[in-house]
This record gives structure tokens, C-alpha cells and sequence, in this order.
């Protein structure tokens, strides 16, 4: 179990720069997720982590020391990849025990070591298999095992489950949670699924093309998000923006028809300043008398615990999610309501928090 720190690390392909410089300290035994649009520069950060991409500026330090200059082997780092990169033609025992075969290690310890991660793993009746004959969920029990018979110093996921289908993703992940409560070794997590970063992880760090956005934990990050991309990213049904202007004294702001949404007071909010209002659509409330925003239904989605209502504000389209089975008419209008405390505010030119 080792600490990962990225100091000012810094990749370009050619003359592209794709990270800017990025700063981020990983302690022992924690679980960290990189979560990121499709090509923001996760796997990139990966694989230098890994060794397996050079490093154009800055410094990969494990348990304090450098490693830039060190093979992947050196670094002593494990990676799950989505492809698992199991060999066909090899046993679940054969592939499980391969690097420590590589390693130079004696069969008996070999064998031994297999048996300790085919335990943690509940695969000890598929050690005779091939690959072929494992499902999908299986197969990547078998890579996570050749994974921790190295007794790696950080394990490294890049997104490991998004081959499988729904229901064994969401078995996979609790599969990787309950491993990593056992073993506890320094995990960095890579995935573009923001629900996976928030069910796994202890710390989740928001990747936007190339540059990080917010680190924290998931309440964090769901309850304070710094700027307007970690609000929208982070949530699902994703967070409902609504342009504004701030009243005076900082405890309201006008929609564009002059709607008046009460806002928690906060220390030195500018008056008449164009805001962006964030409003999640669990924190939306219909309610039939005294609305503080009145929507027109477009359409509703209903999922059985929960139904998902578009309605548009104005010309802005606005989800509210509430729970059970409820029907509305399209071309309805609805009262909605929202506590002032769950209204969100970033400054419309900087996009940051307020
Ligand atoms: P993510 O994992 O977040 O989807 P990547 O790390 O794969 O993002 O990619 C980050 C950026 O680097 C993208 O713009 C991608 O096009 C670029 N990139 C990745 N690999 C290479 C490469 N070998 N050569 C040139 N550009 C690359």
C-alpha cells in the first residue's frame, strides 16, 4: 500500500497539450475516482501513472519518490483494464500466477498466493477453466486476481466495468467496493460514469479537458459543486440551470419574467449581478397552491419508484423528479417549488460557484 502524488504533471502529444499541469495527492489505502468527459485526459493520466506513457513535464511520485524514469514493472503498479487481457489459452490458475512466473517466483509460493486471491475473490472452483468458459463478471474477478497476487502498490482501473451490462456493472461494483473494504490498497479509479465515481469512490476528481475541476468526496462535490461543469456533470437527472439577475440584499434573484426565487443568504452577494441559478431536479416540489416557479409540461417519464417531469420555464427546459407513480397532461402548467437553501448560485460570467 503506497501514496500516488502527481506534482505539476503535464502531457502533450506534439504540439497539444492535453494535461495542463495537474496537482493531486492520493494517501494510503484511499480510493480515488477520475471522472471526466470522453477525452478530458483520464486514461492519459493512467497510463503515466502506470509507466506506459511518458511524461512530458511535472513528477509521478510514489511513497514520495520519483518515478518518472522508472519501468512499470519498477513502480510496482497493477492496471485493470476494460478488456481484462486475459490469455486464451491459459487456465484461470495459469493466468492468475503468470507475472509471478515472470517474476521468477518458486511454484509453491506461486500456487500458494493464487489460492489466497482465488479465495478473496470466490474463484477457487473456475482455477481449471479457460477464459472462454468464464461469464463476463467472472472474467473479471480473474483479472482483479492476477491483479493482487503482485500485492501491488496501487491498483489502477481504467473503466474496468464498461464492457459488462447493466445489472452485472452495478454486481461488479460492489464487488470492487467489498474487495477494496478487504485488501485497502491505494486505488485510483478511472471512469466517464459519474454514478460509478460517486458509489465507489472516497474522493472523486472532476477531469475537464485536461485540467481538474473539483476533487472532494461525493456528497461534496453533489452538495457544493465549485462551477457550473461540476454541477451539470455531477448528479443525475443532471442539475437544472436557470439564468438570473441578484435582487438586493443577497436572499433573492428574478428569472427573465420577473419570477422572484428566494435564494439563501449568502455573505457578500452582489446586487443586480447576472447569476446562473442551479436547482437539482430532486429538490423541485409540485405543489398545488403558493409555486414559486410555474412550468408548462412537455413530457413524463415514468420509472416506478420515481417520475421524471419536463416542463419548460420560460424558454428554459427544467426537470423536476418526484417520487412514485404521478401523471401530468402535457401543455399543463405546474407549480413548482424549492427550498432557498437548495438553490445553487454561480456568477453567469465567471461560471464559478457563489
Ligand atoms: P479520456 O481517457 O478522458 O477519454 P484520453 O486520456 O484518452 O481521454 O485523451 C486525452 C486527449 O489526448 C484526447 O484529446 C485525445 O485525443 C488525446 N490523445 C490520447 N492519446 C493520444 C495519442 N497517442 N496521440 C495523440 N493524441 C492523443
Amino acid at each position: 500500500m503506497s501514496t500516488v502524488q502527481l506534482v505539476g504533471l503535464r502531457k502533450s502529444y506534439g504540439n497539444s497539450e492535453v494535461l495542463h499541469g495537474i496537482d493531486l495527492s492520493i494517501a494510503e489505502g484511499e480510493f480515488v475516482a477520475l471522472v471526466g468527459p470522453s477525452g478530458c485526459g483520464k486514461s492519459t493520466m493512467l497510463r503515466m501513472i502506470a509507466g506506459l506513457e511518458e511524461i512530458t513535464g511535472g513528477e509521478v511520485r510514489i511513497d514520495g519518490r520519483a518515478v518518472n524514469r522508472e519501468t512499470p514493472k519498477q513502480r510496482n503498479i497493477a492496471m485493470v483494464f476494460q478488456n481484462y487481457a486475459l490469455y486464451p489459452h491459459m487456465s484461470v490458475r495459469q493466468n492468475i500466477g503468470l507475472n509471478l512466473k515472470i517474476a521468477g517466483l518458486q511454484k509453491p509460493e506461486i500456487e500458494s498466493r493464487v489460492m489466497d486471491a482465488a479465495r478473496l475473490l470466490d474463484i477457487v472452483d473456475l482455477l481449471d477453466r479457460r477464459p472462454a468458459q468464464l461469464s463476463g463478471g467472472q472474467r473479471q474477478r480473474v483479472a482483479m486476481g492476477r491483479a493482487i497476487v503482485r500485492n501491488p502498490a496501487a491498483f489502477l482501473f481504467d473503466e474496468p466495468l464498461s464492457n459488462l451490462d447493466a445489472k452485472l456493472r452495478v454486481q461488479m461494483r460492489s464487488e470492487i467496493k467489498a474487495l477494496h473494504a478487504k485488501v485497502a490498497t491505494t486505488s485510483i479509479y478511472v471512469t466517464h460514469d459519474q454514478i460509478e465515481a460517486m458509489t465507489l469512490a472516497d474522493r472523486v476528481v472532476v477531469m475537464n479537458q485536461g485540467r481538474i475541476e473539483q476533487e472532494g468526496t461525493p456528497i461534496d462535490l453533489y452538495e457544493s459543486p465549485a462551477n457550473l461543469f461540476v454541477a451539470g456533470f455531477i448528479g443525475s437527472p443532471a442539475m437544472n440551470f436557470l439564468p438570473a439577475r441578484t435582487g438586493a440584499g443577497g436572499t433573492e434573484a428574478r428569472l427573465g419574467d420577473g419570477t422572484v426565487v428566494p435564494i439563501a443568504s449568502r455573505a457578500g452577494l452582489p446586487a443586480d449581478r447576472d447569476v446562473v441559478l442551479g436547482i437539482r431536479p430532486e429538490h423541485l416540489e409540485i405543489v398545488e397552491a403558493a409555486p414559486i416557479i410555474t412550468g408548462i409540461v412537455e413530457f413524463v417519464e415514468p420509472t416506478g419508484a420515481q417520475t421524471q417531469v419536463s416542463l419548460k420555464v420560460g424558454a428554459t427546459s427544467v426537470t423536476a423528479l418526484v417520487q412514485g407513480i404521478r401523471q401530468f397532461k402535457s401543455g399543463t402548467s405546474l407549480g413548482l417549488r424549492v427550498a432557498p437553501e437548495r438553490v445553487h448560485v454561480f456568477d453567469a460570467e465567471s461560471q464559478q460557484r457563489i
